[in-house]
């Protein structure tokens, strides 16, 4: 029979990366519960429709990338591309009105279809939050100052950069984009294919364009701070005021526009020259119209998320692990104690790897194998003094120690 693969674009997370991801979303989750934010789980499959109508019909993902299907019920569902929507759609559904502001985080797998390559995955991890219901630009600022925080505690803010945007209000928007239609359909024999399409569809997106040719004539496109509102430029200013009351450090780079209908103010993304290509690491935004589209009471939110991927490969060192206690029992009354004295030891808070089977030798290969602190040998004629014997494999130091005592004996290998 043929061998079995995993799914294109799919990876195992065995040991390490495994604890990798662990780390950094525990670390995430600390940050964010500093910050007075509580976790959140919404399912990894929700109604197609909560995707098309959070993320419009013409964003990537909705065109391109979901992974649709129809279950036995001939429902249509989508696995999740991203986490905002299923948090908009459990604030509507659980009618969560009342609960504002509601702030949360979330962790765990996203679904893409798109083409694999290092820092882009079809089933990849997000770490993100949200707060939804404050309107006022300090929720901009506090969303990022966690952000910042977090990828600090990581060890990495430095190897960022904050991105910083924003998109204005409604009518903010709408002034500027019939002005880039009107520039960009005077120069649309010049432009990629793809922004002639964006042209019709979502022209801000040209502004993100990584065609070398967009990029060019980006040049001299008209430049969305000539059609802001005052409204929108206090907005903004309010936000920049928040990151350098904070201490946080920002570059303003206009072209970061976040595609989606919905996203209006504060548009940021944090990236780095460390990973190529994939350069973003986190990104997100102010999206005010996004719980309204989707049929629930107009509601203000801000959020991000971040790729765990991307971070695990900004991370040099693996996360430390506690080194264990290994139990050998030799004979069968020693298998035996040693099995009674694995509950006992755990019970005390150490870590505990007990040798199935195979005598001293295979005992020890093994605790040399996982890199364990200490090998505790358990031998029938210990046993009839009620000892064992403690060797410690960093030094070969060796003591006899009452079985009674072992407990305490080991207390400094919590
Ligand atoms: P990109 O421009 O890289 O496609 P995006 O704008 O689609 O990113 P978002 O939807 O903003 O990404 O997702 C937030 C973060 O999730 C990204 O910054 C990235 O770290 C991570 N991410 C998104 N798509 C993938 C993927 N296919 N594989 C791994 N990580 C991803
Ligand atoms: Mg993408």
């Amino acid at each position: 029979v043929a061998k079995l693969q995993p799914v294109r674009g799919t990876h195992d997370l065995i040991g390490d990366e495994a604890r990798s991801h662990l780390a950094i979303a525990g670390a995430a989750r600390e940050i964010a519960e500093r910050y007075g934010f509580a976790p959140m789980a919404t399912p990894i499959f929700e109604f197609t429709e909560v995707f098309q109508r959070t993320l419009g019909d013409t964003s990537d993902i909705v065109t391109k990338e979901m992974y649709t299907f129809e279950d036995k019920g001939g429902n249509s569902l989508t696995l999740r591309p991203e986490g905002t929507a299923g948090v908009a759609r459990a604030f509507i559904s659980g009618g969560l009105q009342n609960e504002l502001p509601l702030k949360c985080f979330y962790h765990g797998p996203m679904f893409r279809h798109e083409r694999p390559q290092k820092g882009r995955q079809r089933q990849f991890h997000q770490f993100g939050v949200e707060l939804i219901g404050v309107a006022e630009p300090t929720a901009d600022v506090e969303v990022i100052a966690m952000a910042a925080d977090i990828l600090d505690t990581l060890g990495i803010l430095s190897e960022t950069t904050l991105e910083l945007n924003t998109l204005g209000d409604a009518q903010s928007k709408e002034q500027y984009r019939e002005a880039l239609v009107a520039y960009f359909s005077g120069v649309s024999d010049k432009l990629s294919e793809e922004s002639r399409d964006r042209l019709v569809r979502n022209p801000l997106r040209i502004l993100d364009s990584k065609d070398a040719g967009d990029r060019a004539l980006l040049a001299d496109a008209p430049r969305f701070d000539d059609y802001m509102t005052e409204e929108a430029a206090a907005f903004f200013a309010a936000v920049q005021d928040g990151l350098e009351t904070v201490g946080v450090a920002f570059k303003r780079n206009p072209h970061i526009v976040r595609g989606l209908d919905y996203y209006s103010h504060t548009a940021f993304e944090f990236t780095t020259e460390a990973l190529g290509a994939q350069g973003t690491v986190l990104a997100g935004g102010r999206y005010d119209g996004l719980i309204e589209t989707m049929g629930g009471p107009r509601t203000p939110g801000v959020g991000w998320g971040a790729g765990l991927e991307r971070l695990a490969m900004m991370i040099d060192a693996a996360p430390a692990v506690t080194r264990a206690i290994t139990l050998v029992g030799l004979g069968e009354a020693g298998e035996r104690e040693a099995l009674r004295l694995s509950g006992v030891l755990r019970h005390a808070g150490l870590t505990v790897e007990l040798v199935y089977k195979g005598g001293l030798k295979r005992g020890l290969k093994r605790a040399d194998r996982i890199n364990a602190a200490v090998a505790v040998l358990i031998g029938d004629d210990e046993l009839e003094r009620g000892t064992v014997t403690v060797r410690n494999l960093d030094t070969g130091e060796q003591s006899d120690v009452a079985i009674a005592d072992l407990k305490d004996h080991l207390a400094a290998y919590r």
